[in-house]
């Protein structure tokens, strides 16, 4: 018998691939590992044969299978439904794992509901029981943790929530690369893409942004951002927003950050007058290192956070600027 594979559907955008699949890397192959499988990674869209030599040079994975087709870029849920259905019914996998992004949610649904699976969403972490694949993820605003064993589905599929593992490094080892054909039928084209524009954050958007600060309701009105943006521009940071403030109007949805807003993975992620709900969590706690500011102690953005600053943030951010400008000067 052939040993079971785990399957991650790797994203990419603008050329690179995205860090949420280097975590899905890493829980992918301590979850083949449990099961003395194999671990291939998917890569699917137009011209990517760059990106496919990039996944194979990542510590972990086995084999790398790419799917080229002119459908598959810029992202559409019909060809990418289709796809990866395609994929999985070639490859039948043991488990498929896909990262709890934004396009990654809508399709990882299509997917299951396409081929009549389970789907667990945002999963913290995962383990065997009874040969079974065991999600764990916290619902409930993470008061409860919840752990759910795939039953006759197979394969077990699950997104998985960013920042629940560590990104896997590149090595010197390169995994053999295989082409896939897909087959993508009238269905899934019904709708086509007419026009896109992007709304960027800041001079260098969010998404890509190494630093960002991130301002939220703490700040008391719209026009106390200037002290976020005045923050932001001497670490050379993007600015970003809660979905409090967003709602409220202070600031662009193109700003947000979170479940409804951007995920964002930077260097250094400063979190000003900010509480961390689940919903704004989700999207930044894959962040390398996490500053919060707040007057509340037991704000729950602590618990992420690398550095916590306990104060008020009007007293806090202007000290912060003074002290990083004379440093710059
Ligand atoms: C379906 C759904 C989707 C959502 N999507 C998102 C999303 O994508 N992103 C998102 O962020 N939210 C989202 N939300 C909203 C989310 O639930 C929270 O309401 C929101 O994140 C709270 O924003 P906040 O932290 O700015 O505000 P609050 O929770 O009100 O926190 C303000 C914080 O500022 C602190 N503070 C106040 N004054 C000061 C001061 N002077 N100095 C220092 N600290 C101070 C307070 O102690 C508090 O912790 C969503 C909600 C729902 C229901």
């Amino acid at each position: 018998m052939s040993s079971p594979i785990v399957l991650v559907i790797g994203e990419h955008r603008n050329d690179r691939i995205r860090p949420a699949s280097l975590e899905l890397v890493t829980a992918a192959r301590e979850l083949a590992n449990l099961v003395d499988g194999e671990f291939v990674v998917a890569v699917a869209g137009s011209d990517i044969g760059h990106i496919a030599s990039e996944f194979a040079n990542v510590e972990g994975v086995d084999r790398v299978v790419v799917i080229e087709h002119p459908s598959l870029a810029p992202f559409l849920p019909g060809p990418w439904t289709g796809a990866v259905s395609s994929i999985i019914l070639q490859i039948e996998p043991f488990a498929v794992l896909i990262p709890s992004s934004i396009t990654g949610r809508d399709y990882a649904a299509r997917v299951a509901a396409r081929l009549d699976l389970a789907l667990v969403p945002d999963a913290l972490t995962l383990s065997i029981d009874e040969g079974q694949v065991v999600a764990h993820r916290a619902v409930l605003g993470g008061r409860v943790q919840t752990a759910v064993r795939f039953v006759a589905s197979s394969p077990a599929m699950v997104t998985v929530a960013p920042g629940a593992y560590s990104r896997s490094v590149t090595c010197e080892h390169a995994a053999p690369i295989e082409s896939l054909r897909i087959a993508v039928n009238d269905r899934d084209t019904r709708a086509t893409l007419v026009d896109k524009t992007e709304h960027t954050a800041g001079a260098k958007g969010l998404t890509g942004a190494n630093r960002i600060v991130s301002g939220g309701r703490g700040l008391g009105k719209a026009e106390n951002f200037a002290l976020v943006e005045e923050l932001a521009a001497v670490l050379d940071a993007a600015v970003g927003a809660s979905g409090a403030t967003v709602g409220a109007g202070w600031r662009a949805h193109s700003d947000q950050v979170g479940s409804t807003g951007h995920t964002v993975s930077p260097k250094l992620y400063l979190a000003v007058g900010i509480s961390g709900a689940p919903q704004h969590l989700v999207g930044m706690s894959g962040s390398d290192h996490i500053v919060a500011i707040n007057r509340d102690p037991d704000a729950p953005i602590f618990k992420i956070a690398s550095f916590g600053i306990v104060g008020d943030l009007f007293e806090i951010v202007p000290a912060l600027i003074g002290q990083l400008k004379s440093t710059v000067d």
